[in-house]
């Protein structure tokens, strides 16, 4: 029997599975509330990095996760999506400034070419638009990181999963899954669908749709802001992590910034409040941005497993449904999704044992099995 697969999310690394699963051979659906692609993956920073995330294997599989987006990307025609234009970084405290030394000189002992550069060379040389006056070097700067125009890039992934004629996609909610012996059903707000396999690829949505089937998987939604301001013509070519402060290059000549701190949570003041502070600290080092005609702020949430790791792997006691979740999925979502399609699919994969869902204990069952002639079909 041909293998049919239910995906639920439809973000970057729902759409990676999906895309793998297609390039196999496999049926595949993606179920989604939100339109077009997955809500993390459509405002999110979208920077591709590893700079702070030195141990392994984790470190390892970013670094190689990077060099296989630049790969997917020329094959679905979005190398213009995939811009590996390198990071700045410095800090702005005495104590930040000392993490990013230490996380530089671990790198640079495990092989990465770190550089390092004076204010007045960044300037001068790399970013002529900053004014860089007040920072206190040295600026790190690392050039195999960058950034994913995350949206077209997602876009161009599934039209090529669709483009085989194997895809289908769903815009609707899945409220209850069944599993049987032989299939399993996803009940949604748009009818039944049946499969063989069901993949959560759901974000932030994992833990309710885990705990649901008995095995709770938490995933929490890390609360954050994003804002983008209209400069033409760009005028920036780093990604540039200032402090707690970042930004970058965005699509059609605009900028991206964002903080870390909880102060920019979304809890004080609403998304635009908030970013226009942000902006204004941000003028700070880009002076443009103060005249710039429209700023943009979205109050977001990052999917974030509770102990840091991406999970992947069947759910445990539950032979057909398959989890795949992680924190910084624009960073690893296309290869965590082709190594996901791949284990779907019973093939051997490269997946850390660090990743696996074994690290998670399932509930007494709470989830009741229900009959599969419950409503339409749905795709
Ligand atoms: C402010 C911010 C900054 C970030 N910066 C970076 C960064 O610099 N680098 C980086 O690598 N990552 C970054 N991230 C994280 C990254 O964006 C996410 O890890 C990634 O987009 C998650 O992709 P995903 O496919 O797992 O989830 P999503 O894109 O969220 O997709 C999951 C989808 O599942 C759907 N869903 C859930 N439950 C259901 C249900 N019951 N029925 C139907 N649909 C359902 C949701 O609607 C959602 O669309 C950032 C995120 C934020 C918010």
């Amino acid at each position: 029997m041909a293998v049919r697969v239910i995906i639920v999310g439809g973000g970057i690394v729902g759409t990676s599975i999906a895309y793998h699963l297609t390039k196999n051979g496999c049926e595949v659906v993606i179920v989604d509330e939100h339109a077009p692609i997955g809500i993390g993956s459509s405002f999110t920073f979208a920077c591709i990095n590893y700079f702070s995330f030195v141990e392994e294997p984790y470190f390892s599989f970013r670094r190689k996760a990077i060099n296989f987006s630049v790969t997917l990307a020329e094959e679905v025609r979005a190398a213009n999506h995939v811009h590996l234009s390198g990071t700045l970084r410095w800090g702005d405290t005495g104590s930040t400034r000392e993490t990013i030394q230490y996380f530089a000189s671990r790198l640079q002992r495990m092989g990465v070419a770190v550089e390092y550069w004076t204010p007045g060379d960044v300037q001068r040389r790399l970013e002529p638009n900053l004014r860089l006056g007040e920072v206190e070097g040295p600026i790190i700067r690392l050039t195999e990181e960058g950034w994913i125009d995350s949206i077209p890039f997602i876009g161009r992934l599934r039209q090529a999963a669709i483009d085989t004629g194997l895809l289908a996609v769903v815009t609707a909610t899945a409220l209850h899954i069944d599993t049987r012996r032989d299939e399993v059903c996803v009940t949604t707000s748009a009818g039944n669908l049946h499969g063989t396999f069901v993949c959560l690829a759901a974000g932030s949505g994992t833990s309710t749709l885990t705990k649901a089937l008995g095995c709770k998987i938490d995933v929490a939604k890390d609360p954050g802001i994003l804002f983008t301001a209209s400069i033409q013509p760009s005028i920036l070519n780093h990604v540039v992590y200032a402090g707690d402060l970042h930004f970058r290059p965005d699509s059609n000549g605009r900028v991206m910034g964002g903080h870390h701190t909880a102060s920019f949570d979304g809890t004080d003041g609403d998304a635009l409040t908030q970013s226009l502070r942000l902006a204004a600290e941000l003028a700070k080092v880009v002076p443009s941005i103060s005249q710039a005609p429209d700023i943009q702020a979205y109050a977001v949430s990052r999917p974030v497993p509770v102990d840091g790791l991406p999970i992947a792997g069947w759910l445990p006691e539950m032979e057909r449904i398959y989890v795949s979740a992680c924190h910084s999925g624009i960073t690893i979502g296309p290869l965590l999704g082709m190594l996901c399609a791949n284990e779907i699919l019973g093939k051997s994969s490269a997946l850390p044992t660090e990743f696996r869902t074994s690290r998670f204990k399932p509930d007494v069952k709470t989830h009741t099995l229900r009959s599969t002639e419950d409503g339409p079909e749905a795709g």
